[in-house]
């Protein structure tokens, strides 16, 4: 069956790499890319090297000749200023991104972002031209205290609060359970479709059913190639942001494959 909506795979590569392994590995993927027109593929490389993945993908400002795009790991929600160690959305812009990853659930717990700093970021990223890619999820001890849907619900309408609904088509939202990141424990593909749906449900309250049906909601968390195409098969889960498996083209192509 056609999925219904394109599917959207995105490597979150952290802090990880040198210079030369991520123009190797950015190099990989675009070699294979063309093979998978069905799929959007993102690459978030760490910021020093954005302009190494751009020019290993032929970038010139947004989706070059491999068709693989490139995305921040995070942004300020200001242009510019007085903001040491700090990235503007439009830089990114400027090197050549589509796309930012916010509100990640390491920025949420080790950097003490809030819901309402992100909001911030999310707005500025689309002011930008920038996809942001909005990350929600519980911890484990949220899960065991059935919590989950109170949780996600708080981080979803807290990071979109003063997000326009008109502007709602023009995001991605990533659903990844913080005890499933970098863990091995993936969560079932009926814990994650339950979710994603809870995840729609809230997109179509601040709109319009039929705007929440074309929103891309991917999943996060331990994705594998073992485990990518049982995501895959459920109805709400549009792609996958991928953490470890994205550092290894094979095993990244793999995933990507699956959602094809
Ligand atoms: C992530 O950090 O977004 C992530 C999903 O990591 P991993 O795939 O390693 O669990």
């Amino acid at each position: 069956m056609p999925r219904r909506r394109k599917a959207i795979v995105a490597g979150n590569w952290k802090m990880h790499l040198d210079a030369a392994k991520a123009r190797a590995l950015a190099s990989a993927v675009a070699a294979a890319a063309p093979r998978m027109p069905t799929v959007d593929l993102v690459l978030c490389p760490p910021a020093p090297y954005l302009g190494e993945v751009a020019g290993a993908l032929g970038l010139s400002g947004g989706r070059g000749a491999s068709g693989v795009a490139l995305g921040g790991q995070n942004c300020h929600h200001k242009e510019s200023g007085a903001f040491t160690g700090e990235v503007a959305p439009g830089m990114l812009v400027d090197v050549g991104c589509r796309y930012c990853i916010l509100g990640h659930s390491e920025r949420r717990a080790l950097f003490g972002e809030t819901d309402a700093m992100i909001d911030a970021k999310v707005q500025a990223a689309l002011a930008a031209g920038l996809t942001p890619i909005v990350c929600v999820g519980e911890s484990l001890e949220e899960r065991e205290a059935g919590r989950t849907e109170a949780v996600v619900t708080a981080q979803l309408l807290g990071s979109l609060a003063g997000l326009p609904a008109a502007d709602l088509p023009r995001i991605v939202v990533a659903y990844e359970p913080v005890w499933a990141i970098g863990t091995g424990k993936v969560a079932t593909p009926e814990q994650a479709q339950e979710v994603h749906a809870l995840v729609r449900g809230l997109l179509a309250s601040r709109s319009s059913a039929a705007v929440a049906d074309g929103i891309r909601i991917q999943y996060g968390g331990s994705v594998k190639p073992d485990n990518a195409a049982e995501l895959a098969s459920r109805p709400d889960i549009d792609g996958a942001l991928v953490g470890g498996a994205s550092l290894k083209a094979d095993d990244f192509l793999a995933i990507a494959a699956a959602f094809a």
